[in-house]
């Protein structure tokens, strides 16, 4: 291979992710992956998210041929960027103002002369784009070059996008608080398992809202990349995988991809967060008891109000536990962040976690989780039990999973009184039920330690992706 490398010219790809952290960091990894196999790498983010990703330079000094670029998100400078609640206000500016610009960028990529790159690169050869940056399609088939779609949920929850249309031409949506509970139908290869509260968070909005329609709009348009790559692995959503197969002609499943980076190219992964990480934490987690630690964290994205952030804080400290929680300093809706600036006592609370390694340490038993997609595939690959409360998105459906189908956690969705949580973190730390999730756990992150080694599927789906870019 090092040979075929050396007497073939390498393909340039430009790597397109949705201005979020859930998103940037799996494209991320898979750039990494990419430049390791020699591939050139363009990486555009967002001119705000360029300038947050603080491990930029240390990454491109560890990948000659990766170039970071960025492109404005056409929102005015001191417009709030935090997805919860700008969506909408963010992607409209995407597709009209940096469509465009997207479309100048790649003829530019694509003549040889291209001035805005430090190195002098091959012409560009193909685009990855977000699977909910659809625009890159379009902007990519007017400059005709082929496109690779990548979506960072998991493919049940991908599915169930799918499947909105479906559902709402059989008037399942919209639905109403007390149909919570109903079952629905019509989702090929998830009867009798989702209730209308698992179905993505857009569900519950009226059908005619335009968050609603800006999903089905891009589920739809995915459909007209190339291929698909999912970050999941085939043992970890096998029958799901198979009806989506249903809609694409190729689909690389190369997930977890924070683990195949780890295990094929560097141990020490660089950060790819946009926060600055506190480490202090480390510390205090190497004085805990082994599995006695609850690791408390949200993502990037979900908000709190003052009454849940004061119920988690009951039900933790009731439980017994000892507790680290990332609460990041816009957590709170922003009315209520005043009011509760003193409500918790700060040696066991971080900004932002090293939360990989968090997951990784022997201390932490447990898990709770708004199970966001990169955060379940981490305490998957980590071996840690998840207690679930899901918020937005795609992260009901993941929390289905991870209680009713894996089996390796316990989803506490739509509640979060005091009480709730500290029986349901004794259920996870010390319950009845621990065996049983405990082997669960461990059955999947052996099977995703399989998937990224060497022949595994993930390791071999990436291969056959890089081969694919290297005969485009
Ligand atoms: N994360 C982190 N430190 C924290 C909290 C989160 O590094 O204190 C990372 C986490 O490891 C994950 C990402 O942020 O990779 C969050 O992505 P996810 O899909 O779980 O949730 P989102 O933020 O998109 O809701």
């Amino acid at each position: 291979m090092e040979m075929q490398m050396e007497l073939r010219p390498q393909p340039h790809v430009l790597l397109l992710p949705f201005p979020a952290q859930g998103h940037i960091k799996p494209m991320l990894a898979l750039a990494q992956l990419l430049c390791h196999a020699g591939i050139h790498v363009t990486f555009l983010n967002t001119e705000h998210n360029h300038r947050q990703l603080t491990q930029r330079q240390a990454l491109s000094a560890r990948f000659p041929t990766l170039h970071f670029r960025s492109i404005s998100d056409g929102l005015p400078s001191d417009h709030p960027r935090s997805i919860s609640p700008n969506l909408m206000d963010i992607v409209s500016s995407l597709r009209s103002k940096t469509a465009p610009l997207l479309h100048q960028l790649l003829v530019s990529l694509m003549s040889k002369n291209d001035v805005g790159s430090a190195a002098q690169l091959p012409s560009l050869g193909c685009v990855i784009t977000d699977g909910i940056m659809c625009f890159a399609i379009e902007a990519a088939e007017e400059v005709g070059i082929p496109v690779i779609a990548l979506r960072t949920t998991s493919a049940c929850s991908f599915w169930c996008y799918s499947c909105i249309p479906k559902l709402i031409e059989e008037a399942q949506l919209p639905f109403g608080d007390e149909d919570m509970d109903k079952m629905v139908s019509g989702i090929p290869g998830m009867e009798c398992l989702l209730r209308r509260r698992d179905l993505p968070s857009i569900c519950r909005v009226p059908t005619d809202h335009p968050v609603i329609q800006f999903f089905v709009e891009e589920t739809r348009a995915i459909t007209r990349a190339s291929s698909l790559i999912l970050n999941t692995f085939d043992d970890l959503e096998s029958s799901i995988l198979s009806h989506i197969a249903s809609r694409f002609s190729k689909i690389y499943t190369i997930g977890p991809l924070h683990a195949l980076l780890k295990s094929r190219v560097v141990d020490d992964n660089l950060s790819s967060s946009l926060r600055q990480e506190d480490r202090g934490c480390m510390m205090w987690l190497d004085s805990q008891r082994v599995g006695s630690v609850i690791f408390v964290s949200f993502g990037s994205l979900v908000k709190l109000t003052r009454v849940q952030l004061l119920e988690f804080w009951h039900g933790l400290v009731n439980s017994g536990s000892p507790f680290l929680w990332v609460i990041r300093s816009d957590v709170l809706w922003s009315d209520e962040a005043e009011q509760a600036s003193h409500v918790t006592p700060a040696e066991v609370i971080v900004d932002w976690a090293p939360q990989e390694e968090v997951l990784a340490h022997e201390a932490v038993g447990g898990f709770l989780t708004h199970s966001g997609w990169n955060s379940t595939l981490e305490a998957i690959w980590a071996g840690v039990p998840m207690l679930c409360w899901p918020q937005l998105a795609d992260q009901q459906v993941n929390s289905r999973w991870v209680g009713e189908v894996w089996k390796i956690g316990v989803d506490m969705k739509d509640t979060c009184d005091r009480s709730t949580v500290e029986k349901m973190i004794k259920a996870l730390m010390k319950g009845e039920d621990k065996e049983v999730i405990s082997r669960s756990v461990d059955h999947f992150a052996k099977l995703a330690r399989t998937s990224v080694s060497k022949n595994g599927s993930s390791y071999l789906n990436l291969e056959k992706l890089i081969q694919d870019l290297r005969n485009l």
